[in-house]
């Protein structure tokens, strides 16, 4: 298991530093986030420290991911949020501030309840050609 002694992840993972846990098995925790975006605003982590998708092991991810359908259910069943962004922020840009990677679970309850994501459409910005073309060069690289 990788841990990194400065990461407040893993000191989490480690109950060096207190925190809500809301789920735990062999390879994953699940705790409250501190900023609580949203009522129930969960953080999902493997125990083994990543960066972020970039760097998680194949292995390590299905571990992180067959955790989270249960836990979100139980935060729908216990807050009664009407809906749910499930999100992981890679790098600066995209507003990761954490380098353990961990899956955000938003519980929402309205349009005005504390979270946000602009999402603009760009549906005639690209060629049917150049769909095809960007497709068949991301494949290449999986
Ligand atoms: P990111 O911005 O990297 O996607 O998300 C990091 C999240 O970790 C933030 O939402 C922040 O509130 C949360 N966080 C940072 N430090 C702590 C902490 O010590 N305890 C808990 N529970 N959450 C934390
Ligand atoms: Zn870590």
């Amino acid at each position: 298991m990788h841990t990194d002694a400065n990461c407040i992840f893993c000191k989490i993972v480690n109950n060096d530093i207190p925190s809500y846990k809301v789920y735990e098995d062999d390879d994953v925790v699940a705790f409250l986030d501190i900023s609580q975006v949203t009522k129930g605003h969960t953080l999902v982590i493997p125990k083994h420290h990543a960066k972020n998708i970039y760097e998680l092991p194949s292995d390590v991810a299905s571990d992180v991911f067959k955790a989270v359908p249960g836990i979100a259910s139980a935060i729908q069943r216990e807050t009664g949020a009407i809906g749910m962004n499930v999100l992981s922020n890679a790098e600066q840009i995209a507003g990761q501030t954490v380098y353990h990677f961990h899956i955000h679970l938003l519980p929402r309850y309205g349009h005005e309840d504390g979270f946000d994501a602009k999402w603009e459409t760009h549906n005639d910005a690209y060629t049917p050609e150049e769909m095809s073309s960007l497709a068949a060069q991301i494949k290449q690289r999986v």
